[in-house]
């Protein structure tokens, strides 16, 4: 729930945000740039795409921004970040937040903290890409929150060109900005782990050619990390096994807090379910030099980075929400987030094999398709760190840090490296599982998970749903605000089968076979919630706890593709700004059952109820399970 006013931390100025680089100070730069002087001397026209080799990043500026137009700001991003919120209103933000203010940097001494952009490569579409990198992506600094003790690195999208925009003119569109921006800040309401979004900034002087000329923006997006599985894959490809050592030490060491934080070695690694989760806190150490088995610290350090995105993927099929470009290394995070938005989309209508890319005819990223392919992706990765994890305890051998591996090492390696990684996998699919089920249990309002659960409530339920054509998100809201009282006979079940329903009524099934399916699978729901909520003749009020708990995970809200359209026109062609700040809301408290008028955050909201009723209603008969271009 949201704290009270009273007790929220009041945050600090920009200026006085901590600040750090070190990423920055603990990899090598690209050698054209030893220093950010040298970077910073060199005209803003001068720096184009090119080849950047034995390197984690280029020091690099944001391009100067002519007028540029604070559109809109997440109050949760500022929070979260530990800034005022009037910090937002002051003319240092919104120079800062388009990049023509610099924090860190002293342009009369030519030293300080300096902007950077990073250099992956990627597999793409199942083949490898070479280099890519933030061709249009430039960070600013780390920032610690002085209360939480979390920091995010800032960065800005739409910046200007770097060295890794290889044929691109390191531009974003308004129209990816804006769906970038609400997107972020909704799946972080949702609790789906994903890089956030500060604030969206409109350049009125900027003309992007896509597929016609659109006006230009900025977001500033933030995350713990912006490390991608790319990040490896281009040293690797290089066969830069200095670098790939570098990458992982700090990833362990920086991004994740130290190697004793990584799971502990597998108890049963026949069986990943019987030990996960997997201890924490087992020191490196005791982890080391244990004969054969060895699993190195990288090998743990593989596996939470697996484990991480086996809890993410299984969000994603949990709220029915897809990336739209998965299939590419350089869009997965070593963090486990949910990054880099194109043509995402939420699910409306129940359909594993919708895709939201309009240009994925072989549905490659399509819903069902995406724990695979991000295990796909993560198989990668195992053959980047590879080495790291087959030479087992040796791993610290100076000469194998020298020179590599000897030819009689070889077969060894290989060997352990590829049992390694299978049982990885096999992590992998448990952890996922484990995370999809207790998350479907809490959207179906039960306390505990039974083994039948799975056939009878969840298999059953998307059978039905994806046979009637039923609403994804909806389904789960209509569902918490049954009472089970209710539904105690049939025939109060079958008149309740209605609501689930587009108001355009049932499908052409047949009326009464769809309602009959429904209340025939609400009735195995009813006696599971009676069963574990331990519900009697007398319980309403036992009943009432379960809605609100279903309630608190399921939204009333998402911002589904037509929503986001629409929101898209206003601002573009009604030139409408406080639609953002309402859609931005909305997103951000998906919970709610209205907003206008309602107190959040101890602030009278005032929306608008026609609007915000609109947008949890069916949506509109020809705008569902829209697609959408790559162009961005
Ligand atoms: P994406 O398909 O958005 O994940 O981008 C793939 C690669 O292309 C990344 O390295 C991006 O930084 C780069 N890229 C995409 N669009 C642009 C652009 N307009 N300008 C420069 N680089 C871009
Ligand atoms: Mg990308």
């Amino acid at each position: 729930m949201a704290q009270p006013l009273s007790t929220q931390s009041q945050g600090v100025t920009l200026a006085d945000l901590p600040k750090s680089w070190t990423y920055t100070s603990s990899l090598p730069p690209d050698k054209r740039f030893p220093t950010p002087a040298t970077s910073h001397k060199l005209p803003r026209d001068q720096i184009g795409p090119r080849e950047v080799r034995n390197a984690a990043f280029s020091w690099v500026r944001p391009e100067e921004q002519k007028d540029p137009e604070l559109l809109a700001v997440s109050p949760a991003a500022l929070r979260d970040i530990g800034l005022k919120p009037e910090e937002a209103k002051t003319e240092d933000f919104r120079q800062f937040v388009a990049g023509n203010k610099l924090y860190g940097w002293d342009e009369e001494k030519s030293e300080g903290g300096y902007p950077w952009a990073q250099c992956y490569g990627g597999f793409q579409f199942g083949q490898w890409a070479g280099q890519l990198g933030d061709g249009r992506a430039i960070s600013l600094f780390e920032a610690t929150n002085p209360e939480t003790g979390q920091r995010y690195e800032l960065q800005l999208k739409g910046a200007g060109l770097t060295p890794y925009s290889r044929f691109a003119d390191g531009k974003a569109v308004l129209r990816s900005s804006i769906r970038e921006f609400v997107v972020s800040e909704a799946l972080n309401a949702l609790r789906i782990p994903t890089t956030r979004a500060l604030s969206l900034t409109l350049l009125p002087h900027s003309k992007v050619l896509r597929e016609r000329v659109e006006p230009g923006a900025i977001v500033l997006r933030f995350a713990q990390s912006w490390i991608r599985l790319g990040n490896f894959d281009i040293f690797r490809a290089r066969g830069d096994r200095t670098m790939v050592r570098k990458l992982s030490t700090y990833v362990a060491e920086e991004v994740f807090g130290g190697w004793e934080k990584l799971p502990g070695r597998l108890e049963n690694p026949e069986n990943p379910t019987e030990s996960a989760p997997p201890k924490r806190g087992v020191s490196a150490t005791t982890i080391e030099g244990e004969g054969d088995a060895a699993e190195n610290r990288f090998t743990r350090l593989y596996r939470e980075i697996v484990r991480r995105n086996a809890l993410v993927v299984a969000h994603w099929q949990a709220y029915g929400f897809m990336n739209g470009v998965l299939k590419n290394t350089d869009n997965t995070s070593v963090y486990g987030l949910s990054i880099d938005f194109g043509p995402f989309a939420f699910m409306d209508n129940f359909d594993p094999s919708y895709t939201p890319n309009h240009d994925d005819h072989h549905l490659r990223y399509s819903y069902k398709n995406q724990p695979t392919i991000i295990w796909w992706n993560l198989v990668r990765l195992g053959e980047a760190l590879g080495e790291l994890i087959g030479i087992g305890p040796d791993v610290d051998d100076p000469s194998y840090i020298a020179d590599g591996i000897k030819d009689e090492q070889e077969a060894s390696l290989v060997a352990r490296a590829e049992k390694l990684i299978t049982q990885a996998g096999e992590e992998y699919k448990a952890t996922f599982l484990e995370e999809y089920k207790r998350l479907m249990t809490l959207r179906l309002g039960l306390r505990t998970c039974k083994e039948s659960d799975f056939q009878v409530l969840f298999s059953d339920l998307l059978d039905a749903m994806e046979n009637l054509g039923l609403d994804f998100n909806h389904f789960f809201r209509r569902l918490s605000n049954i009472h089970v009282a209710d539904i105690a006979t049939p025939e109060a079940r079958l008149e309740k089968a209605s609501v689930f329903f587009h108001s355009e009524g049932p499908p052409p099934v047949g009326s009464s076979t769809a309602r009959q399916t429904i209340a025939e699978w609400l009735e195995q729901w009813r006696s599971r919630v009676v069963e574990d909520w331990e519900l009697d003749d007398d319980s309403s009020a036992k009943d009432e706890d379960r809605i609100q708990a279903m309630k608190r995970v399921n939204p009333n809200f998402v911002p589904r593709g037509w929503i986001l359209d629409e929101v898209i026109r206003r601002v573009e062609q009604g030139k409408e700004r406080e639609v953002l700040d309402r859609i931005m809301h909305m997103a951000t408290h998906p919970f709610e059952d209205s907003w206008d008028g309602q107190t959040i955050d101890g602030v009278q909201w005032k929306g608008d109820a026609e609007e915000e009723q609109r947008w949890i209603s069916d949506p509109p008969r020809t705008e569902r399970a829209m697609q959408c271009s790559c162009s961005s």
